[in-house]
């Protein structure tokens, strides 16, 4: 890799490099993955100019005193989406511990902890993020749009991120931030201020609580899941009459819907009831599938969760284990028939449950259980614009788009796992990385010696 110009060397050294609005810059690269085409770019020219695209294409003639930036053997891509994320939380550590750790901190620790988050998420090539679903027990802090505002300001350095706030559910349910706890713990039981709801009416509260704290899409949670104590994995938790009220008084708001599901009567409920996409889908059958196709409801598998967490079963109470087992057993063949099935795929992974930044392992996780190469870089690029409705503006590097660009070495059609390596990230026309990764974007989380602590 080579940089005609020195200043962006200088810029380098305070981590994102600001350009004059008028200079163009030139990446080029062996290849490029355009976000929609079956085949990848040889002898790639893309052509930015302030915080657009101006060109892309093969071989294109470099703009006098551009800044080029040649990125040798590299595949250029579109920056990634991750559909399913929770850049304000930890919980890839031992369960109880993380759970006490919430009741810990203060929140304000908590969202300094997440700055940490965003970034390494940007530094992995994941420029935009659907965020879905920040709650801090006994807590009305809104700290996914405080992070999001923060990044959108240019205040600390993070992907964009199109947050979900709180996130709805059913009493005792999976997002029953109280669930497991000795009953009134905290005090009180959850109402719609913690995204707590039951009935129609109280749902259509709850949406327009959300939205009015700057919530960009509506999370619910309408069947059990993994990582909670109190409900089981399958069973459904939202009634169809409460599921129509979220779609209806979210798409009235021109919110999408994204429902976490496990079970498969939950999902065929929400299908019929309109979301815009089903998280993890685990138990779902064939005919169900089917639906989705029809529908065209989009599956965001989450892979890298149950993975993560079948790796480190010790970490897990037997309950969790039992949960976990159950749900990762049945998502390989639903996965397999979701892709022979052509159901509209998006990629999300569910960070946060892994450490943030191992994002990009999902896309090998998807080609190992029958998806091509290329269309798992589809499902993160042009699938994720149009599920977040940002497909207009980002997504494909075509003229006229927002400049997020990355590149990875090598060939990700030969070797998917290269995504894994991302080696260069541009957002809106700024360089955010080329090279290593920076201390601060990686979240090994350290604890530091307490020198002020009594010695005894
Ligand atoms: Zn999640």
């Amino acid at each position: 890799m080579k940089i005609t110009s020195h200043i962006s060397l200088i810029l380098l050294c305070f981590g994102v490099s600001a350009l004059a609005a008028d200079q163009s810059v030139v990446l080029k690269a062996a290849r490029m993955f355009d976000g929609k085409s079956n085949a990848l770019v040889q002898n790639a020219v893309v052509v930015v100019q302030g915080d657009r695209i101006v060109d892309a294409g093969s071989n294109l003639p470099i703009p006098s005193g551009a800044q080029v930036v040649d990125l040798g053997d590299a595949t250029l891509s579109p920056g990634f989406m991750d559909a399913h994320t929770h850049l304000t939380a930890d919980f890839s550590g031992n369960y109880n511990e993380r759970r006490l750790q919430q009741l810990d901190l203060n929140v304000s620790e908590q969202a300094i902890r997440a700055t940490t988050f965003a970034r390494a998420t940007v530094e992995a090539g994941f420029t935009t993020v659907r965020d879905l679903g920040s709650r801090f027990i006994a807590s009305h802090e809104f700290v996914d749009v405080a992070l999001r505002n923060s990044i959108n300001k240019g205040v600390i350095v993070g992907p964009r991120m199109l947050v979900a706030t709180k996130g709805i559910g059913a009493t005792g349910g999976h997002f029953d931030p109280t669930g497991g706890f000795r009953d009134f713990l905290f005090g009180r039981e959850p109402d719609y201020t913690d995204g707590i709801a039951n009935g129609p009416d109280e749902i259509r509260k709850a949406v327009r609580f959300e939205v009015k704290n700057g919530a960009d899409v509506i999370k619910a949670a309408v069947s059990g899941g993994v990582l909670s104590l109190g409900d089981e994995v399958d069973t459904p938790q939202l009634t169809p009459a409460e599921m129509t009220a979220l779609v209806d008084e979210s798409h009235r708001l021109r919110k999408k819907v994204a429902v976490h599901c496990h079970g498969d009567q939950a999902a065929r409920e929400a299908i019929e009831a309109g979301v815009d996409s089903i998280e993890h889908g685990s138990f779902m059958k064939p005919e169900t599938l089917t639906m989705m196709k029809k529908r065209g409801t989009f599956l965001t598998p989450t892979l890298m969760a149950s993975e993560w967490i079948m790796g480190k079963l010790d970490n897990y109470p037997p309950s969790l284990q039992a949960k976990a087992k159950a749900a990762t057993a049945a998502r390989s063949e639903m996965f397999r028939n979701a892709v022979k099935m052509g159901i509209k795929i998006s990629f999300g992974t569910d960070a946060a449950v892994f450490p943030h930044g191992q994002n990009a392992k999902e896309f090998k996780l998807m080609v190992d259980l029958g998806m091509s190469a290329i269309d798992a870089l589809k499902s993160a690029t042009g699938n994720d614009g149009e599920l977040l409705g940002i497909g207009q503006k980002v997504g494909t590097l075509e003229k006229g788009k927002l400049a997020d660009i990355i590149a990875m070495p090598g060939d990700p059609t030969a070797d998917v796992t290269v995504t894994e390596r991302v080696s260069f990230v541009m957002k809106e026309g700024k360089i955010i990385r080329q090279g290593p990764r920076t201390p601060q974007g990686t979240v090994e989380w350290t604890r530091s010696p307490d020198v002020a602590a009594p010695v005894d």
